[in-house]
């Protein structure tokens, strides 16, 4: 995927604020954080979404759960912290390359319907 910019990221092409790199999984610190701490989880292979992810995808995606919770107590999210994958347009995907947010650091909604529009 020549023109995806996680795969930019992931090859060391486009800079970030990197925080885990290994051969199959890059995290790296959201340009737009939404909180104290927000760094999202990315495969190295191109997917475009967790709707086309597939059983070839299914250690790398376990791999990306397990690391999530070693780096969000690496980060210092001890009281907890809200992983989100946003899939597709009607999900809000706007970055068409899987990837999972980790958002802590403060306060977040107990209700989850505060993060739709409606
Ligand atoms: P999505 O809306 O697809 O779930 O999330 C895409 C995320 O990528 C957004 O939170 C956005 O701030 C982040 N993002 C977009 N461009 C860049 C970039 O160049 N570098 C980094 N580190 N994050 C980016
Ligand atoms: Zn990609």
């Amino acid at each position: 995927m020549s023109d995806c910019l996680f795969c930019k990221i992931a090859a060391g092409e486009i800079p970030a604020k990197k925080i885990f790199e290994d051969d199959d999984v890059i995290a790296f610190h959201d340009i737009h954080p939404v909180a104290p701490v927000h760094f999202l989880v990315v495969p190295k292979v191109h997917v475009d979404s967790l709707a086309h992810a597939t059983a070839e995808h299914q250690a790398v995606l376990g791999k990306m759960l397990l690391l999530t919770a070693k780096l969000a107590k690496e980060q210092g999210l001890d009281d907890g912290y809200r992983t989100i994958i946003n899939t597709g347009h009607g999900g809000g995907q706007t970055f068409f390359h899987l990837h999972m947010h980790v958002i802590g650091g403060k306060p977040l909604t107990t209700n989850i319907s505060d993060i739709t529009t409606q």
